[in-house]
């Protein structure tokens, strides 16, 4: 419903960019699996789960789910200054750099 929009998205001089960003990343990365979905389970224990990046073992309190690709990351695959994964943190840098 159009009056529900916020009225800043029309124009908002400045904060336009970074999330014109983010819509562009949209695009270009394919999640891998859906938001709020669970982490894959680590095969060797119950109450863990998988790194999708590095595959570590790790619990859920652990890993972060990319806001991009869905992807599950560990604390050393997250880029916790754009909540996203270190994959798509490398996409995001091509980007800022263009
Ligand atoms: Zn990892
Ligand atoms: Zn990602």
């Amino acid at each position: 419903m159009f009056w529900k929009r916020n009225p800043g998205s029309i124009k908002s001089p400045g904060a336009g960019g970074e999330k014109d960003l983010f819509f562009r990343l949209k695009r270009e990365i394919t999640p891998i699996r859906p938001q709020g979905d669970l982490p894959l389970r680590d095969q060797g224990s119950f109450s863990r789960y998988t790194c999708e990046l590095c595959t570590t073992p790790a619990p859920l309190a652990e890993l972060k789910q990319c806001v991009l690709c869905g992807r599950w990351a560990c604390s050393s695959c997250w880029t916790q200054e754009y909540y996203v994964c270190n994959a798509c943190n490398g996409v995001l840098r091509l980007h800022l750099l263009k």
